[in-house]
């Protein structure tokens, strides 16, 4: 159905009828070589089909930076014309050898979202850590009666090994870090060989040719498994470390993974103790009750092109529209 529409309907029309000129990608990482820590969790976009989605973005939006973004928003403007802004989060490698060199080419600006504990190759993602995991169970026979003794767990095949691993969340890292010992994978030496985080260079570089940095959080952890404390510390630290180390008074915050149960104080501390002047979140084409939480599109959901996700997400904006379920609620 939704196929139907979209081969009969422009996305001209699908802006104009929903009134929707602002466009937040957000993407991690590009690559054209396998990726062994992020390709059991989403599908990895290469250079050739990344590169067609910013033609598409171009053809139909205009490229805006994140001051240009802020300036409209913070002045509750609306655009005169369909712009977008891209952003790209988790401080990969790939942004400054293969993303950085594409967009400065094509004079597209960008914000490049990081977590400080990253940075350097200090330490690595769990959910990284989950899928070097996942790709060694895909090829070696397991010893399931070790990993049960180990993690109090009763897994007996390689796919139950796989769901356990996919669910676990920030507060089973050490369960994590066991099941990857017991599989002999030695995440350090993966940061030192392997290096999938940006460098202080890097991103110092980053600054120096135009594209804005943005906090992320220290570790990575979904804020809704956290204390209220630890998603402050989590915050603040990642907001000190990028100003200590390279100057940026980082005015935007991107959550880690998603604003999910996140309550209205949360976002007031962000605003008026931490001074961000804008967040984002992944909720695509939704409104917020904070002016100033902005919602992006999640482009790695699929390998399908920026086209067909795009035009799927005016279409659901439009569903949701006479249901009056674009704005989202939060608690206090
Ligand atoms: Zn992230």
């Amino acid at each position: 159905m939704v196929e139907k529409l979209n081969s009969l309907t422009s996305l001209k029309s699908l802006i104009s009828i929903s009134g929707q000129k602002l466009l937040l990608p957000l993407y991690h990482t590009v690559s054209n070589t396998h990726l062994p820590h992020i390709s059991n969790l989403y599908p990895i976009r290469n250079v050739a089909l990344f590169t067609q989605d910013l033609e598409f973005f171009c053809k139909h939006y205009t490229p805006i930076s994140l001051y240009e973004l802020q300036q409209y928003n913070l002045h509750n403007n609306r655009f005169s014309k369909p712009v977008f802004h891209l952003t790209f989060d988790d401080g990969l490698s790939e942004l400054y050898h293969i993303v950085a060199p594409i967009l400065l080419a094509k004079g597209i600006p960008a914000t490049f979202f990081i977590n400080s504990g990253f940075i350097d190759n200090q330490d690595l993602f769990y959910r990284y850590k989950v899928s070097l995991i996942i790709e060694k169970v895909k090829h070696v026979a397991i010893d399931f009666a070790l990993i049960n003794k180990k993690i109090d767990v009763s897994i007996t095949s390689s796919p139950m090994l796989i769901q356990q691993l996919k669910a676990y969340n920030y507060n089973h890292i050490a369960q994590i870090d066991a099941i990857g010992a017991i599989l002999e994978i030695d995440f350090d030496s993966y940061l030192t060989n392997v290096k999938p985080y940006l460098t202080s260079t890097e991103i110092q570089q980053l600054l120096v040719r135009g594209f804005t940095i943005g906090a992320h959080s220290v570790s990575h952890p979904h804020y809704k498994d956290i204390s209220i404390d630890a998603r402050k510390q989590q915050t603040t630290e990642c907001i000190n470390i990028l100003n200590e180390k390279f100057s940026v008074k980082s005015n935007s915050f991107a959550f880690p993974f998603s604003d999910e149960d996140v309550p209205k104080s949360f976002f007031q501390w962000l605003y008026h103790t931490q001074h961000c002047a804008t967040s984002f979140g992944i909720s695509g084409l939704k409104h917020d009750v904070f002016i100033n939480h902005l919602h992006r599109i999640p482009m790695e959901k699929s390998l399908h092109s920026a086209e067909k996700i795009i035009k799927n997400e005016y279409w659901y904006y439009l569903a949701k529209f006479f249901l009056l379920k674009n704005n989202i609620r939060r608690n206090d």
